[in-house]
């Protein structure tokens, strides 16, 4: 049986570019030299870095930017509305105590009735602590009827998973969401199952670089052990493939940086008490959602409007970041504001962190965290790819786009129809 050629894609979530040295991870320190190494990766913005690396192209032209996005009539999540809205506001209350049996309950309602229920339309919709009155507004903008990695995912843009199924290739998808993404044993558990499917393309993601890097700063010595342990697992896993076939390609990327946190900030509380003032009912006159690193606020009419559009002379905001508007959104190759993705984009700066947000729990505070202008140093991964009969080059800096076709010469397909981005092995 060991005579096939496969290439394996592994990614280390929020791997900066700069984590790789000698000392703390000898195995990539040394696939740098053996490979063609982007010494760094320009990230995608927003949240939807799978989008980028699958289609080669930006959120802009994809119209897929941050993973909610307002769109009530086709949320996976209306059956809350049909529920007693009042039963609704009863539970999020007891959820929001702070008492450790209200943390439990909190994460079993999630978990049991949205979850679950979502998952008849959605896969795996991460719901983390959205309020369940707005969770009825919004819809996901990947994964939604079904995973990215299936076939036809994003209708008219075709992605490398649909190019591969039109040629015929056998995949393994073992990233996120996938349940054999994140720890090495997470990961080396899904590689053992499926090795031996002999497939042309593996998808791995490896998550402790992410995750627990958020809790423990960057400019830390318990960063240098994660990274360590992750440059060890990934070790693991090129050592199976590598005994079990006769010619593995790799690929191999962090998708995107990470910062350390100076300062975090309330900005929901501006939001309640403008509410408040003005006597507006949200998700009946306004929406927002707190992103880590962006405040979004949907207008629903004129009052609204009136009341939200104060703050954009509020110094606070002037002095943390950024309002989007459609030149900026130029720029970052992001949908400028609007009915989607939000009327108001505020973007905060490099080291900000809005707190409470929708996803990180107060209670454990968060020391470093990604999503912040995609040009900033801190906020650029790497990418290495090593294929049979390429020579080794060294190039200064590559995007998250050019992942796409790069991973396509690596199976050897034609790149998806939108594809823009250049492959490292060209
Ligand atoms: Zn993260």
């Amino acid at each position: 049986m060991e005579n096939k050629k496969t290439v394996v894609y592994v990614i280390l979530d929020a791997f900066r570019w700069d984590y790789i040295d000698e000392k703390n991870t000898p195995f990539l320190f040394e696939l740098t030299k053996k490979s063609v190494y982007a010494k760094k990766l320009k990230s995608s913005t927003g949240f939807t870095q799978r989008t980028a690396m699958f289609t080669g192209i930006a959120p802009s032209e994809s119209d897929v930017f941050t993973v909610f996005y307002r769109d009530p009539d086709n949320s996976p999540f209306k059956f809350l509305h049909k529920k007693s809205a009042k039963l609704v506001k009863l539970v999020e209350k007891m959820t929001r105590l702070p008492h450790h049996f209200f943390c439990k309950l909190n994460k079993l309602v999630r978990d049991s009735l949205i979850q679950s229920n979502g998952f008849r339309r959605c896969r795996f919709p991460i719901v983390a602590n959205i309020p369940l009155n707005i969770l009825p507004q919004l819809s996901l903008s990947e994964d939604q009827e079904r995973g990215l990695w299936y076939p036809g995912s994003l209708g008219k843009i075709e992605t490398l998973f649909d190019v591969l199924y039109k040629e015929d290739k056998n995949v393994s998808y073992l990233m996120y969401p996938i349940e054999f993404c994140g720890t090495t044993e997470k990961v080396m558990e899904g590689a053992r199952r499926y090795v031996d499917d002999q497939d042309d393309l593996y998808l791995f993601q490896f998550n402790d670089s992410d995750d627990l890097v958020h809790f423990c700063g960057v400019n830390t010595q318990r960063r240098r052990d994660i990274c360590r342990d992750v440059d060890s697992g990934l070790k693991q896993l090129v050592d199976l493939f590598e005994s079990k076939f006769d010619d593995v390609s790799l690929v191999i990327i962090g998708d995107h940086g990470m910062s350390d946190v100076h300062k975090s900030l309330d900005v929901e509380r501006d939001i309640k008490s403008i509410a408040k003032k003005n006597k507006l009912c949200l998700g009946k006159d306004f929406l927002y959602f707190l992103d880590s690193t962006m405040l979004r606020i949907w207008w629903l009419n004129n009052k609204a409007k009136e009341a939200f559009t104060s703050l954009y002379n509020k110094p606070l905001y002037k002095e943390n970041g950024e309002w989007v508007n459609d030149e900026l959104a130029e720029k970052y190759s992001i949908p400028g504001p609007g009915a989607k993705y939000g009327d108001m984009i505020w973007w905060v700066n490099q080291g900000v962190m809005i707190e409470p947000c929708f996803f990180h729990p107060t209670k454990n505070p968060v020391k470093a965290m990604h999503g912040y202008k995609s040009d900033y140093e801190d906020m650029k991964g790497f990418a290495l790819c090593r294929v049979e009969g390429v020579s080794p080059k060294q190039i200064e800096e590559c995007t998250l786009y050019d992942i796409c076709p790069t991973i396509c010469d690596a199976v050897g397909v034609r790149y998806p129809n939108m594809n823009k981005a250049k492959s490292l092995l060209k």
